[in-house]
């Protein structure tokens, strides 16, 4: 599955780099210092400019579960919204919470900066280890749980890196939609 509706907005899932897109914002995978990093925080700083970094030394870091919002330098994003996630350590540190927290903070981000679209990386599941199946679900859940609260943001984007990883997100969002839809024919059934 590519896309699917959720009230008056589409979440799609493509592949390809993040830096590229013509979103209002787009999310990156911070560490909590915002000093930069590897992965999607290095590909964003070296394509969007010194302007970024310049901002991020400026907000006094994140704390993991939390977002922070920059410009976008020379990208064609207005904005990078920092959203810091968990380090996977097993599973039984609260990474699922604060995973959750990081991406319904970077969705409250755009929604103050009156954003319509947004672009996210899969956060976590690069050099912080955290299994992409969780957090695909994760990821997915939280988003498609949050959006109603801003009618504002229109389009909310997921650009995987891979082939492999934009599978693992399609294969979750097949699951999360049929799953929604029998739970409302179920619930159809017994209002009857
Ligand atoms: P984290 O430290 O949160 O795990 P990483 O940047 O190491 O962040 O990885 C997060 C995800 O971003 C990985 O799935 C990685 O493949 C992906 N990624 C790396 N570069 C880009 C890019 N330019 N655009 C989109 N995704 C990217």
């Amino acid at each position: 599955m590519q896309e699917a509706r959720i009230g008056s907005a589409v979440i799609q899932l493509v592949q390809g780099d993040i830096t590229q897109q013509d979103t209002e914002a787009i999310v990156n995978a911070a560490n909590r210092s915002l000093r930069g990093g590897g992965g999607v925080d290095g590909a964003i700083h070296r394509a969007g400019g010194p302007q970024i970094l310049e901002e991020c030394k400026k907000l006094g870091g994140c704390e993991t579960g939390d977002a922070k919002t920059t410009s976008g330098g020379r990208l064609k994003a207005k904005y990078v919204i920092h959203a810091v996630g968990p380090i996977y350590r097993g599973g039984h540190h609260g990474e699922a919470e604060l995973l959750a927290s990081a991406y319904r903070r970077a969705l409250e981000e755009a929604a103050a900066h009156h954003v319509t679209s947004i672009a996210f990386p899969s956060i976590s599941t690069g050099a912080y280890g955290y299994p992409i199946e969780e957090a695909s679900r994760i990821a997915l859940k939280t988003l498609m749980d949050n959006i109603p609260r801003f009618p504002g943001i229109k389009l909310v984007r997921f650009v995987l890196f891979t082939r492999s990883d934009l599978e693992v997100y399609q294969a979750q969002l097949e699951k999360i939609v049929t799953g929604q839809q029998e739970k409302n024919q179920r619930g159809n059934k017994s209002s009857v």
